[in-house]
């Protein structure tokens, strides 16, 4: 039987982005890994940064790393292959101990997970005896092991405020907590970490944007620089800024992030016109259609965690989704 008229129905899911060949061109691919998913009972997990391919063609569950996490504890299935990053796979295999969780690039990380390590957290312990260590979850397993709680660009706040204590150390995103602590009364001391994509926005960047397309509302990340954050409408996690477009439905908008989540977003949304400055993830965009076929394929790359790291990191995991 044709395989064109499937092809066809999927297409429909990103004809604003992409030329019709351009979809076709994946036919291999994409029939390959919606077999390969019911052979292994597996499930795709990918992250709103992920090419609209991905996004729309083969991903059964979508979101931020806060609503990627929350459906992870909820997944009946043998295999989870999380298209995103390292620290993403590692959250979903900490809720998952019992799967096998595959990420089809090893080597796609984060900058933020990489700006600190258990031996800081240690140092800091030391250094602000007492203070709770709040930790967004973009980092390893073994810190989010020696942190009290996790939090998401999307509930960080809230954390904050949930701990009753006038002072906490959130790490390891610099300007997460510059942002938060804009909003809150309780002070936050910050680390050094930044997000190689976010931090290359300026403030600049805004008024060049509202002076080259009148009236554009300008969403934007909270990993952003404070200066940003100002200058911008609104500031929310992609989850926020997805219900603020289609709540609010702005004629023009730009998303202040990386560059695929208007493209991902953009189909439910036609009478809205995105204004697309593009800074791309380079971790990201390691992961591809051809990449998840050879994950399920063969296996590959198996993502295992320490259990006695495992224990105290889906402690601080577990903490913030219960809040
Ligand atoms: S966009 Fe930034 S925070 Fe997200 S994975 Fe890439 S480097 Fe990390």
């Amino acid at each position: 039987m044709s395989s064109r008229p499937l092809m066809s129905s999927f297409y429909d899911r990103v004809s604003h982005i992409m030329p019709e060949a351009e979809w076709l061109s994946h036919e291999d691919d994409f029939l390959a890994i919606l077999e390969l998913k019911r052979a292994r009972n597996a499930v795709i997990l990918a992250h709103n940064y992920q090419t609209p391919e991905i996004f729309h063609g083969v991903a059964d569950i979508v979101g931020d790393s806060l609503a990627l996490a929350r459906k992870a504890i909820e997944i009946d299935a043998d295999v989870i292959v999380l298209a995103g990053v390292h620290f993403m796979a590692e959250t979903a295999k900490l809720l998952n101990p019992g799967k096998t969780v595959l990420i089809p690039d090893m080597e796609a990380g984060c900058s933020l997970a990489d700006s600190i390590t258990p031996e800081d957290i240690e140092l800091l312990r030391q250094t602000h005896p007492g203070v709770p260590i709040i930790t967004y979850v973009n980092t390893s397993a073994a810190v989010k092991a020696v942190s009290d709680i996790c939090c998401t660009s999307g509930n960080a706040k809230q954390v904050v405020e949930s701990l009753g204590v006038p002072k906490v150390l959130m790490i390891p995103d610099e300007y997460l907590a510059q942002n938060v602590a804009r909003e809150t009364d309780v002070k936050i001391i910050a680390w050094h970490g930044h997000c190689e994509v976010h931090e290359l926005f300026h403030a600049q960047d805004v008024r060049d944007l509202r002076e080259a397309y009148p009236g554009v509302v300008v969403l934007a990340h909270p990993e952003c620089p404070p200066e940003v954050v100002a200058e911008a409408d609104f500031a929310g996690s992609t989850a926020v800024m997805s219900d603020y477009v289609g709540n609010k439905k702005p004629a023009r908008v730009v998303l202040l992030t990386e560059c695929s989540m208007s493209d991902n977003i953009a189909q439910q949304h036609p009478e809205v016109e995105f204004v697309r400055p593009c800074n791309l993830c380079p971790h990201m965009k390691r992961i591809t259609l051809s990449n998840i076929r050879q994950a399920l394929e063969e296996n590959r790359y198996e993502v295992t965690v320490d259990p006695a790291i495992a224990v105290a990191a889906r402690r601080a995991v577990e903490r913030m989704l219960a809040l």
